[in-house]
Order: structure tokens, then sequence, then C-alpha cells
């Protein structure tokens, strides 16, 4: 089959004397401008093909399945943070972990810390792990565990995505539950099962697709405010992702499917700051509950003390985590958590190819340590009991996922 080819000729305005052709089914090297217009800027992989077939989610979910312990971390701290955002529950909910995750072992070693705290301060707050495994950036840059697990360029996106599943499940199987930012659409089939929160980022907080996404999401997800500081676009994200949505998107099974989702009631602004300064202040606070309540939606933000709201520079995260300590100590209910990018060795490093990386330290975004996230972990904690102390507010409910539907996923144990 031929199409017609648009060269300079045929495309000028004087009618074309002589049309070029080319068949859809070859590139046709060194010669762009004789290339096709449906898409031959995918560009050929080792010479051979264009288009890498990879698994489908649903064989990846077989291969590495969630088991019945990972399942149960997943259920209780899906139910239990819709209960903190619901007001149901006054515990403080906090995601913390690394700006991204590249290495297995530091991630499993950060993991068996915050699990043992976490278990120590669960009378006052619901902590999530953050297991970032894609990154969004702003221009270019190593694009996370899924896209180069090598970090190395190789972008051997089926080893990453089951990396990425090997070490979510082996993390939430410890009972830590974890979190992560939704970047590609496709992603969620391969990983959503295993994920606790989510997250729309700041990048792709106005995009239709992730809109669409959120809304059939089956965690709450956390929409940040724009690059350009600007709420109102997370507040139309929310309201848009709890409606529901028909679009195009990957079934397990793998094709390409029309989508159907019934909204997604559990999204939530995040204030993380932006080009015009940090916005976790109390008046940047309750600007944000105004423009969630003329939008109708419940006045109830998490604060990301990192990104825009440091000024991306690490330690200070402990002033703005200690700020909002003190205002939620003193009674503030709108804020219902916290967001921190925490690692075991502060600051950060850059990665590449061949390179000596430090163990334990953030390839991506500049992170406090282990010991200084310990410490605020346990001034949140006691912040969140001076709450319930001086304004009583339901206490947590033992947690009973109940009759909650555990997805189409096959519960069992991983041999
Ligand atoms: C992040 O969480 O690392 C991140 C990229 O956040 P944001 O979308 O707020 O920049
Ligand atoms: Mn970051």
């Amino acid at each position: 089959m031929t199409y017609p080819l648009p060269t300079p000729q045929n495309t000028a305005r004087a009618a074309p004397k002589e049309r070029t052709t080319m068949t859809t089914s070859t590139d046709t090297p060194g010669t762009p401008h004789l290339r096709h217009p449906d898409g031959r800027r995918v560009r050929p992989t080792g010479g051979q093909t264009r288009v890498l077939p990879v698994e489908t989610p649903a064989q990846l979910c077989e291969r590495l399945p969630l088991t019945y312990h990972a399942a149960h971390t997943v259920m209780t701290a899906r139910h239990d943070a819709v209960r903190i955002l619901d007001g149901r529950d006054d515990r403080l909910l906090v995601i913390v972990g690394p700006c991204s995750v590249h290495d297995r072992a530091a991630a499993l070693d950060y993991a068996s810390r915050l699990r043992d705290a976490a278990a120590a301060l669960a009378d006052d707050l619901l902590v999530v792990m953050r297991v970032y495994v894609e990154k969004p950036r702003t221009c270019l840059g190593w694009p996370g565990l899924v896209g180069d697990p090598g970090l190395d360029g190789g972008a051997d996106l089926g080893r990453g995505l089951a990396e990425a599943r090997s070490l979510m499940l082996d993390i939430a199987e410890s009972g830590l539950p974890v979190g992560c930012e939704w970047v590609n659409p496709v992603t969620p089939a391969y990983l959503s099962d295993v994920v606790a929160w989510g997250s729309v980022g700041a990048r792709t907080a106005a995009s239709q697709v992730h809109r669409d996404l959120a809304s059939g999401l089956p965690m709450p997800v956390g929409v940040k405010n724009g690059t350009d500081g600007s709420v109102q676009v997370a507040v139309d994200a929310v309201r848009a992702a709890a409606a529901p949505h028909t679009f195009l998107g990957a079934s397990g099974a793998g094709p390409v499917s029309v989508l159907r989702t019934s909204g997604n009631p559990d999204c939530h602004v995040v204030l993380r700051g932006g080009a015009d300064g940090p916005n976790y202040g109390a008046a940047h606070v309750r600007q944000a509950a105004e423009l969630l309540a003329t939008a109708g939606l419940p006045a109830r933000v998490l604060v990301d003390a990192s990104h825009g709201n440091s000024g991306k520079q690490h330690e200070r995260q402990h002033a703005v985590a200690e700020d909002l300590a003190v205002r939620i100590a003193d009674g503030d209910t709108t804020v219902r958590g916290l967001l921190l990018e925490s690692f075991l060795v502060p600051g950060r490093q850059d990665a590449g190819a061949g390179r000596q990386l430090v163990f334990g330290q953030s390839v991506t975004d500049a992170c406090i340590g282990w010991s200084g996230t310990a410490q605020l972990l346990r001034e949140l904690a006691g912040a969140a009991r001076a709450r319930r102390a001086s304004c009583p507010r339901p206490r947590r409910a033992a947690a009973d996922p109940g009759s909650a539907v555990l997805g189409t996923t096959p519960l069992m144990e991983r041999t």
C-alpha cells in the first residue's frame, strides 16, 4: 500500500506535477524528508524494528503476583488514607521517601527502617513510602527506574517495569505501603494493584490524560499545584477526576481498549510551592481551602515540604515540616498530611553510565537523610497527638478494608 508523501514540491501552493510515494513498511535512512507522516520519529531499535514488544500487564502481574500480605498492606493503607482525607481518622498521612528509587538494595534498606518507625508511630501517623519509579523532567534527565533501570540510557522498559513491581511488592509485603507518581498512562496497568497512594505531578496536573487516568485509579490520588504555583489547576483536576470518563488506554490483557471509569472521589490537592515561592503558609492553605470550597470540594490538602516549598534546598524541608507541625498541634485540620523527600544519605548525586554511586543517596532531587527523617516523623506524630488533645475528632477505627474489592489480580502467596 502506498500513500502520497508530503514533500516541499507537492505541498507547495502550486499544484505539483509529480508526486513521490513511499511505502508504510520501511524507513528511508538518510532521507528525512521522505519519512512518512505516521510516526517515523519513533527511532529504529537495533536497526531492525522501531516498536519493541513488552510483556502485557496481565503477564507481569501473573509472573509477579500480589501476595496476600502485600494486598492486605495496600488495602488497609488505602482505606485508612481515605479516612484521614475524609476527616474520619485524626492521624496525619505522611508520604516519605526518596525523590526516586534507583537501587533496590538501598530502597529496601530505607524501607526496613521506615517500616519500623511507621509501626512505632502508627497511632498518630499513616506512613506511606515514596517508591517513585517514573520521573517527569522539566527538560531532560534520567526518566526513573521504569524508563531506564540501568541508569545508562539503555532504556529497557520491560526490565524496568519488572524491577519496579518486584521492589514495590517486597516493600508492601513487609507491611509498609507504597506510593508513586503516575507519569505514563500505561504504567498503572502494571503496578497499580501494589500502590496505596498515587500522585499526579505538577507538570501534568492540567493534562487531560492524567485526569482521565486518576478518575479510574483504585487509590487516593494527590494532584500537585502547577509549577507556576497555580492551585486552581489542581482543584480543577480533582474535580475532573471525581467524574466518570471514557478514554483510550491499555487494559490488563494488553490491547488498546476503551476504558470507562467511575470517577475517583479520593483525589486531593497537594501544595508544593511554585515559581512564585512556597505555599505551605497558613494564608496559602486558607486560600487553597477557599478555592476547594468554591469548587464544591472538601477543604483538605496535603503539603509537600520539598520542591517549590523548600526552594529545592533539602534541609529547608525541616523548617517547613516543623512550621506545619506547630500549626497542626494548634488545631489546623485542613492539612491532612505531608510529603517529604528523604533517603539514607542527605543531598543528591549525578547518575551516569559507569559512575560510582553513594549508597542510599538520591540521583534526582536532594533529600534529607535518615536520622533527620526519623526525628521529623516523631515531631509530626507529636503534632497529631497535640491536635487530638486540643480538638478531639473521631479517633481512628481499627483498620478494616472490609468488603472492599481486591481487584482482579489473583491473591496468592509468592513462591
Ligand atoms: C516529585 O515528587 O519528585 C516531583 C517531581 O514533584 P512535582 O511534580 O511537585 O515537581
Ligand atoms: Mn522530587
